[in-house]
């Protein structure tokens, strides 16, 4: 049986990364003290869900001045104005699977889940997470 836990997330700038592996892992525990594969999706069309480094806070700065580099010199069409996120949201990704053990992520020492903000600040961005137990 398929069953989801969520949490809300604020954002404070337009570009942000958010380390969010213990709320990841609180959701998760509240759905299982068991073993599989989760799924964490972030239903927007403007951030973006990943893995990297969970120690020096320098590489979410990096990391974020890297994917501004990124966006194209091309003529955006969308009235939104907001294009440039929705194509990195749609290079990075809007959800995960991962392993999980007893309830826990199995994850590399240095690895933590990040929540990729693009078009920030918001003040009520979703983060689901999944299982099928
Ligand atoms: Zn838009």
């Amino acid at each position: 049986m398929l069953r989801e836990q969520t949490f809300s997330l604020r954002t404070t700038a337009r570009e942000q990364i958010l380390i969010i592996t213990a709320e990841v892992e609180k959701a998760l525990g509240s759905l299982t003290g068991g073993d599989g594969i989760a799924t964490i999706v972030v239903p927007h069309t403007t951030c973006a869900i990943s893995v990297n480094e969970n120690a020096d806070p320098d590489v979410p700065a990096d990391l974020t001045n890297a994917l501004r580099a990124l966006v194209p010199k091309v003529r955006f069409e969308h009235g939104e104005g907001n294009s440039d996120a929705h194509f990195l949201s749609l290079l990075i990704g809007c959800s995960l699977s991962w392993p999980y053990r007893a309830g826990k992520l199995i994850l590399g020492t240095w690895q933590g889940i990040y929540f990729v903000e693009l078009d920030g600040p918001r003040s009520a961005r979703k983060v689901a997470v999944y299982v099928n137990e």
